[in-house]
């Protein structure tokens, strides 16, 4: 098995938002959520990974037996010296069957046993109990990052729990003291008006979950090709229309394959400004991604929403 191209733990890319000051963990390779707009799913590592081990994406695959995998994420944390971790570059960590199965909280206890200082989860899958029970646990060393918007007319998370599922399970690692943020992404403006906005912050609010980031759907070609599948024709018109497909922008150096087009400049400012606006109204503790929404000239970015310097979700 070529682990060459898909280690299990790997450094952060320099010039991401942490300067490489962090670590990935990646304990299989696919993810049950099958959100259309995936990047991870056309990244070669990935697709590679998966020729391999003969799954769909859509169907993830175990790297190691798990006992081997906690043995190997043990042993590895402690000889790459790891201090932060994130969970995960290619995968979600709570793709449902594994939460099912209890992989992801055996996986997760392991990693809290470790010494690393801090483990920071972007989600759109929902912990159960047992999972909870080990972030309730080490609530001091993670970061809970739900990636959750209002519902649209269009569904792009095929497998991802619904929503207020989603939202909730926020509230409850909220409440547990873990430190939690909503990452409302990827937001596409043809889809997520504006106007669902002050009832989902109204819900948010209500719940106790004041700490909000939000970042804007990038393309490629084949992501492009996958959202396709799942739109009819004039919703996907609709889609690029707000695309800016002449400029693609490397976001990652000496990765190729993060050569990605951004919606048009004027529209993500305008837009980011008018949720900035109702976010400062109601008294969000917020920002923009900067790797992902924040970048160009500087008279195109939000004169209203604070950019994230990497550490307001870790
Ligand atoms: S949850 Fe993340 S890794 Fe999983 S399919 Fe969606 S975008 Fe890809």
């Amino acid at each position: 098995m070529n682990t060459d191209s898909f280690n299990l733990i790997e450094k952060g890319s320099l010039g991401t938002c942490w300067y490489g000051k962090y670590h990935y963990i990646e304990p299989w390779a696919g993810c049950a959520h099958d959100c259309a707009y995936c990047y991870a799913r056309h990244r070669s590592v990935v697709a590679g990974k998966l020729s391999e081990t003969g799954n769909a994406f859509e169907n993830p695959a175990l790297l190691f037996p798990l006992d081997a995998l906690i043995k190997k994420i043990r042993e590895g944390v402690r000889e790459n010296n790891v201090k932060i971790l994130k969970l995960s570059r290619y995968t979600d960590f709570f793709t449902p069957s594994f939460v099912k199965n209890g992989t992801s909280a055996a996986v997760l206890e392991a990693l809290c046993e470790t010494p690393v200082e801090r483990i920071i989860i972007t989600t759109k899958g929902a912990p159960d109990d047992n999972i909870f029970a080990v972030m309730k646990k080490y609530r001091e060393k993670i970061s809970y990052n739900a990636a959750v918007k209002p519902e649209s007319a269009y569904k792009l998370e095929k497998g991802a729990p619904e929503t207020i599922t989603r939202i909730e399970a926020a509230e409850r690692a909220n409440r547990l003291g873990v430190k939690t943020t909503i990452h409302m992404d990827p937001l596409i403006p043809a889809f997520d008006g504006l106007e669902s906005m002050p009832r989902f912050f109204a819900e948010l609010k209500k719940r106790g979950l004041t700490r909000l980031m939000f970042s804007f759907l990038l393309l490629n070609e084949p992501i492009i090709a996958s959202i396709q599948n799942a739109l009819d024709k004039s919703a996907m018109e609709k889609l690029l229309e707000d695309f800016n497909l002449s400029a693609a922008r490397k976001f990652l150096p000496k990765q190729d394959e993060t050569v990605l087009y951004s919606i048009n400049d004027g529209l993500r400012k305008a837009y980011s400004e008018k949720i900035g606006e109702m976010l400062c109204r109601e008294g969000f503790d917020f920002v923009i991604c900067s790797l992902k929404s924040n970048r160009g000239e500087a008279d195109t970015r939000p004169s209203n929403c604070p950019a994230c310097d990497g550490t307001f979700y870790a």
